[in-house]
């Protein structure tokens, strides 16, 4: 649509952050447009309706789509946070960053065999994708689907991921 397209362009590129070499994908100017964050945020659900029973947001960015898209669809929102940040852990997974190692922890308060809906901002080589999936999975939880606001290509990230049911809004 046309609200879509002018979302997509106010998505900047920083080119050497946060460190040399890295093309960043800004995201700000989007979420401080109103009519682009609403229809970038019904877009980002649109292809799970029916589909999932709650909907986990990743640390931090992934928070801010994520609980827009718990208000666009009343489903319950589940913070996948990092590791420490939570009072009752019921769950750890580590994974690779490009430099060094991180660890993703989230609370078990949805029932067992609930379908979620995986919500983050932007997906690059996948393996904070990956680890949510695995953090979900040892909790019981079922992956109704994966989406993203916008998929940097190039690196692997859509292969790494390996969810048939990835949808990117935008991507490079
Ligand atoms: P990956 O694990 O796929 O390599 O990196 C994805 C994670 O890093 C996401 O949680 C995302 O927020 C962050 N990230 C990586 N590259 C970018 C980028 O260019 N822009 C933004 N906004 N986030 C990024």
């Amino acid at each position: 649509s046309a609200e879509l397209a002018r979302a997509e362009s106010l998505i900047l590129e920083i080119p050497d952050y946060p460190v040399e070499g890295i093309l960043f994908r800004d995201i700000t100017p989007l979420l401080a447009d109103g009519a682009a964050l609403r229809a970038t945020v019904d877009a980002l659900i649109a292809p799970f309706a029916g589909t999932y029973d709650y909907i986990a947001g990743l640390e931090a960015r992934g928070f801010l789509l994520a609980s827009a898209a718990s208000y666009a669809s009343g489903k319950g929102l589940v913070p996948i946070r990092k590791a420490g940040k939570l009072p009752r852990p019921a769950a750890a997974v580590g994974y690779e960053l490009e430099y060094g190692v991180a660890e993703v922890e989230a609370h078990a308060d949805m029932p067992q065999g609930s379908r979620v809906l995986v919500i983050d901002d932007v997906l690059a080589t996948g393996g904070t994708l990956v680890a949510a999936h695995e953090l979900l999975r040892e909790l019981d939880y079922e992956i109704a689907g994966t989406a993203v606001l916008f998929e940097i290509e190039g690196l692997g990230g859509r292969d790494t991921v390996n969810d048939p049911r990835l949808y990117t809004v935008f991507h490079s």
